[in-house]
């Protein structure tokens, strides 16, 4: 088995989005200055021996220009986006075309993580998501509760969704998906069991960047449900402690920079 993370590109972003209290006015500070960080879009390659090319995560569409809302794109802002981002071109880049992804795990729905599916428009790879990410992401869209969050050019019956069930799912032999809501009612992240190196623990946007980790401290504005965040972070910490694994989260710029500086991890 083996592994490779992709940078899809920068997404601008005010970080009281990701953190929880950040940038809030107080007595003593009235005005605080906003801070927007450039935060990083990721998807993670998986060379199974069994399963063959798989992905976790395929990021914004490449018509995010055309394909995202104007209020959207006016707090995430995609930045700098050439060829170079592009996830066909990425998979070029490591010897495979789009047509050679044999599954593409979802671990959760949003337009920044789900858009990319437009790559495999046609293609009728399987696509595997929580059954209760999938009815949540139909719903928004449908009843535009939290559209922008969700958009409908991907939620489309056309591909072929591959519903989970479950708290903890082995999907292949090494690859095991541990349900962590709280971001998203279905969100998943997905344990990768290396031979030659520690596992990794994708955990996508249950922490969007180290802070939510390591200083504990919840999402901001993107939190739908903070008592099952706290629960699932509890749950990664376990993990996460019991096989010493690598820790990639959702948009961390340095995390991403420490983990594709290799190739390949196996
Ligand atoms: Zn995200």
């Amino acid at each position: 088995m083996k592994l490779r993370v992709f940078d899809l590109g920068t997404i601008m972003v005010d970080q009281g989005w990701s953190i929880g209290g950040a940038g809030a006015a107080t007595e003593s500070n009235p005005s605080p200055q906003a801070v927007r960080r450039p935060l990083k879009i990721i998807s993670t390659l998986i060379e199974h021996p069994k399963a063959g090319v798989l992905l976790y995560e395929c990021g914004a569409t490449p018509t995010f220009e055309q394909a995202w809302p104007k209020p959207v794109q006016e707090a995430f802002a995609i930045r700098g986006y050439s060829d170079s981002h592009r996830l066909d071109k990425l998979l070029n880049r490591a010897g495979y075309d789009v047509k050679d992804v044999k599954a593409i795990v979802m671990g959760h729905l949003h337009l920044d993580h789900a858009g990319g599916l437009e790559f495999f428009r046609g293609h009728n790879v399987p696509i595997y998501v929580h059954e209760q990410e999938l009815k949540y992401a139909f719903y928004a869209v449908a009843t535009k509760e939290d559209f922008g969050a969700y958009l409908p050019h991907y939620l489309d019956p056309g591909f072929n969704w591959k519903a989970l069930h479950g708290s903890e799912i082995e999907l292949f032999d090494g690859l095991t998906l541990h349900h962590t809501p709280g971001h998203t009612p279905g969100l998943m992240a997905l344990e990768v069991k290396l031979k030659n190196s520690e596992p990794f623990l994708l955990t996508s946007d249950q922490f969007h960047v180290k802070e939510n980790y390591f200083e504990e401290r919840p999402l901001g504005w993107l939190l739908r449900d903070m008592s099952a965040w706290w629960t699932s972070l509890r749950k990664i910490q376990r993990l996460a402690a019991r096989a010493n694994a690598n820790l990639l989260f959702g948009h961390d710029p340095d995390m991403l920079a420490r983990y594709s500086r290799e190739a390949y991890y196996d």
